[in-house]
């Protein structure tokens, strides 16, 4: 398993590495956007964790050069406190996780874990649950033939969703990802654009896809085929 780490902080650098390597892991060190452009150039890698703030090519820059090129490798962002844009971005550019900073390394093995066991369609900028389709690049959403029109925060909700999908994902979860960072729990929030999507994605279909998650959150579930 070999793991590229595009990070310009070397302490964050130095314990992201050792913890990796620790448990087996091989580690390439990039420490800016150039020399991972560089490694990604060269090495084909099992996972690359990014952060976004880099010297000389940035972060979303250099992810959006490796996805030009057709490198479907499982990205992780790292970002800061204070940039939803740019995570938003990322998601966009075909990263498929994020960890905001400061992090324990247990959540960061979490998140590793979890790039890992998703299926290679997920990479993709075409993302598909049953017959719901959504084209990330055209930012369209079918189920069937029928065309689904998306707020931008419900796109942004379904997106994660389908990101996830058969993963229960709780209400802090989801209220982190989609609506800011010190998210309040207490808000009714994510349920109300979650019954939102439901109108839009389940009602008047034999097969409901948004599930609730009792005492969890939500999940989005493949149809199973029975
Ligand atoms: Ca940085």
């Amino acid at each position: 398993m070999r793991i590229l780490l595009v990070e310009d902080e070397l302490k964050i650098a130095q314990f992201i590495t050792q913890g990796l390597t620790e448990i087996g892991y091989v580690v390439n060190h990039g420490e800016d956007g150039r020399a991972g452009r560089d490694l990604t150039d060269t090495y084909k890698y099992d996972l690359i964790i990014l952060d976004i703030m880099l010297p000389k090519i940035s972060g979303l820059e250099l992810l959006k050069h490796i996805r030009s090129v057709k490198i479907t490798t499982p990205v992780l962002l790292l970002t800061a406190r204070d940039t939803v844009e740019d995570r938003v971005r990322g998601l966009d550019l075909g990263a498929d996780d994020y960890l905001v900073k400061p992090f324990a390394f247990s959540e960061l093995m979490a998140r590793l874990r979890a790039l890992q066991r998703r299926p290679p369609l997920q990479f993709s900028t075409i993302l598909k649950v049953g017959d719901l389709v959504m084209d990330t690049v055209k930012r369209e959403i079918y189920r069937g033939d029928r065309a689904i029109v998306l707020s931008p925060l419900e796109y942004n909700l379904l997106e994660y969703l389908m990101r996830n999908c058969d993963r229960a994902l709780s209400r802090t979860q989801i209220g982190e990802r989609i609506w800011e960072l010190d998210f309040c729990s207490n808000s009714n929030v994510v349920d109300v654009y979650i019954g939102y999507l439901r109108r839009k994605i389940d009602k008047g279909y034999a097969q409901a896809l948004i599930y609730t998650i009792r005492g969890v959150g939500y999940c989005l579930k493949t149809p199973s085929i029975d």
